[in-house]
């Protein structure tokens, strides 16, 4: 029997071994870690809505009103009136005929992919695509194509090739390890060339892109029978869960079906209370996505470097890719010593010579600490290694 020590040597020798730091404060630019305050440009609260006082109070409201646990799964006696009021509100913010609340994106995505395909279907999947929608594909035993990155060509070729009796077509919005956007407009017409399902994952665009932050099918205009939204609720909603969007008779039909919904105890209702007011200060969120808006222009506009490259993303994540496994984790370290902290990203999250530090903005960042750390990074690329 093996204890795994070879094996976690083995991702040791490799730089692969992942650790956690334990945080002693609440989500924000500034955190405590071990008793130190650090500068963080890592999470996803997008809006910095995480530890809004609003939501505070109205999360401590619903607990007054309704308690702290669900207690079973929504088919039981777990549905109660704000994940009720939730999935309405969530349904017409994000314009579409229905909506359903889970409790994770990852168990979203996990419990929509095999509801809507099976054996005898299949699944065409955009190559970076998020771990959840891998493993749902996984999961659902349909026939997996796995495209080129954002590549049309190839994706209309293999639906053209398919003779699958439902075919559904999954992909990132914005992709959360890129920050950069899908062509959906383009990935939807393809769908209904092919009479195919589009399910748009939309972690990274719900609460931040479209009109009031109704997310990235708003962000182009999009709407039909065929395409299925998937947004979380962790991150730029400032709380926790996950909801899936579309026709009435698709969601109904999910609701019947998946088994992460059915067999998982409903979201704690104090966190679907909270929501409906988290819904809220997104849609009068102009002012802080301007201002999201004007970091992201300051980072890109004021980062010279020579042989770090920010990748072309518009979004709240600015990947800076540096390539090398170990070059990547030490310049992470290093910025930690000077009380900056960006995630350095390894394969297997990334392909292999691409580890990248994951830098993200948020509304909550003010353009001095943007300036910090610009000025940091450019120091430390000069530095011998
Ligand atoms: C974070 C993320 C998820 C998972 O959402 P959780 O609510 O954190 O489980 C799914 N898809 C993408 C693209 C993500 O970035």
């Amino acid at each position: 029997m093996t204890d795994f020590s070879e094996e976690l040597a083995a991702l040791d020798a490799l730089t692969l071994r992942r650790t956690r730091r334990v945080v002693d404060s609440p989500c924000a630019p500034e955190l405590v870690v071990d008793g130190r305050r650090i500068l963080a440009f890592c999470s996803n609260d997008y809006l910095g809505l995480a530890n809004d006082p609003a939501l505070v109070a109205a999360a401590q409201e619903g607990a007054r009103l309704y308690g702290l646990g669900a207690g079973a799964s929504p088919l039981i006696t777990g549905h109660m009136a704000p994940h009720a009021a939730l999935q309405r509100r969530l349904a017409a913010f994000t314009g579409m005929e229905r909506a359903l609340l889970f409790s994770t994106g990852y168990l979203a995505n996990l419990g929509v992919v095999p509801a809507l395909v099976a054996r005898g279907d299949a699944i065409f999947s955009d190559r970076l695509n998020h771990a959840s929608l891998i493993d749902a594909a996984k999961l659902a035993r349909a026939e997996l194509h796995v495209y080129p990155h954002c590549d049309l060509a190839a994706l209309d070729a293999a639906l053209a090739a398919s003779s699958a009796k439902r075919k559904l077509i999954v992909t990132d919005a914005v992709f959360s390890m890129d920050g950069d956007l899908a062509p959906l407009p383009d990935l939807l017409a393809l769908a209904g060339r092919h009479d195919a399902w589009l399910l748009v994952d939309d972690a990274h665009g719900f609460g931040v892109l479209g009109p009031q932050g109704r997310g990235s099918a708003a962000h182009f205009g999009l709407a039909s029978p065929r395409l299925l939204v998937m947004g979380t609720l962790g991150k730029a909603a400032g709380a926790a869960g996950a909801f899936v969007a579309g026709a009435e008779n698709a969601i109904e039909w999910i609701l019947q079906k998946a088994r992460t919904y059915i067999f998982s105890t409903a979201e704690p209702p104090l966190i679907a209370h909270a929501l409906l007011t988290g819904i809220d200060l997104i849609e009068q969120g102009d002012a802080r996505r301007r201002h999201l808006a004007a970091l992201i222009a300051q980072l890109r506009g004021t980062l010279q470097l020579k042989r770090w490259k920010l990748l072309p993303s518009h979004t709240a994540i600015q990947p800076l890719l540096i390539g090398d496994n170990a070059e990547t984790m030490a310049v992470a370290n290093k910025l930690f010593e000077r009380g900056l902290w960006v995630p350095g990203i390894r394969p297997p999250t990334v392909p292999a010579g691409t580890a990248r530090l994951r830098i993200t903005l948020s509304a909550a960042h003010s353009g001095a600490q943007v300036e910090a750390l610009v000025a940091a990074l450019m120091q430390l690329e000069r530095e011998p290694a």
